[in-house]
This record gives structure tokens, sequence and C-alpha cells, in this order.
């Protein structure tokens, strides 16, 4: 079967308020990123350049960065459809070297057990008492947890901003699903991490 890919726009440059915007990196893990991890993303490593890029962006400019860390105990059901990943306290589940948290307490990390990153989380209350309502979302795995949380922050009237080259997936199918999805239902922007910019509003 051959389906066509609705056209889409990418934006050429996308200004966002620094005081209101949050730059989200969805499950860098050890597991899905690296080629020997437990769930490995094809993709997932070239991105790491591109998440730099917009990790030091967003601390030039002071937007808050956002960690979510997939994190599973013992049992955990989850393991019955993938297989055992991102096990708690496993070299898997560490976020990536290069994209450490910072140290000091001022990024936020929210350890999910489940795709969306607000399920089980105290991400949407971080967000109001941070007077945040747009999220750069980046990361992996596109169709699923990027875009269960690009979902979830959309159907809560945040605006969200999909950096492509910054997003990873596992097929192109699944990459084009994501994109069509928060460009034409969630009403998102779609762009490439050079195309950001800072403009108060
Ligand atoms: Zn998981």
């Amino acid at each position: 079967m051959r389906v066509e890919v609705p056209e889409y726009a990418i934006a050429a440059t996308v200004s966002v308020d620094p005081a209101r915007t949050g730059l989200v990196i969805v499950d860098m893990q050890n597991d899905f990123v690296r080629p020997d991890g437990k769930l490995p993303v094809p993709g997932a490593e070239e991105t790491i350049p591109r998440i730099r890029e917009l990790m030091s962006f967003a601390r030039q400019h002071g937007l808050t960065v956002i960690y979510t860390q997939d994190s599973h105990g013992a049992d955990d059901p989850e393991f019955e459809v993938w297989g055992e990943h991102a096990r708690i306290d496993t070299p898997g589940w560490e976020i990536i070297e290069e994209l450490q948290p910072r140290s000091d307490g001022g990024d936020l990390v929210f350890r999910k057990d489940r795709y969306d990153g607000f399920f089980g989380t105290d991400l949407e209350a971080s967000l109001e008492r941070l007077g945040i309502d747009t999220l750069i979302i980046c990361g992996t795995v596109a169709n699923i947890c990027v875009l269960s949380t690009a979902a979830s922050a959309a159907i809560r009237w945040h605006q969200v901003i999909l950096p492509l080259d910054a997003v990873s997936a596992i097929t192109d199918f699944d990459m084009q699903l994501t994109i069509r999805q928060v460009a034409f239902l969630f009403q998102g922007t779609i762009t490439t991490s050079a195309a950001l910019q800072t403009a108060a509003r």
C-alpha cells in the first residue's frame, strides 16, 4: 500500500518568548539512543548535536529546559509490549551523557512510566507555576513519547513547536504521521532547530 503524505509547512523562523517557553527533551536515554541500548532508535544519535544546539539556545535566552525520562520498575506491564527497557537505576535508563541536565537543579526532569510526559507527573503543575504555555518538543521516539507528550500539551491548549531535525523515529512513516498530527490536528508549528529565535510578546 502506498499513501500520500499531506503537505505541511516548515517554518523558516519561529519566535518564542523565553519566559513562556520550555524546551522539552523527550527520553534521550541510553536505551533509546545507543546502538547497544535495549530499544535503539535509528537516527537518535544524529539528533544529539541538534538537541545540544537547542539546549544552548534555551540556556542562552533563559528558557526552561525540561526532560522526560522513561522510568520503569521491575515488573512494569510495558515490558510485555516492548521488552525490558529504561529500568530505573540501570545504565540504559540514564539520560545520555551529551545531554545531561544541569546539576544545579535549574532543569526539570520528569520520570514517567507511560508514553505521555504529562501522565502521572507534575509537568502540568510545573508549567502552570512557571507561566509556560509554549513547548518546543524534541527527542525520541517520534510517534510514541514525543507525539503522546505533544498531544497532551496541545489538548491543554499549549502551543507546540516541533523541530524536525531534533526528533528521531523508527520509520519514515512514523515520522510523517507524527508531523501530520502535530501540524494538522494539534495546530502546532513544524520547523527546524536553527529556525528558533526570541521575541518578547
Ligand atoms: Zn517505556
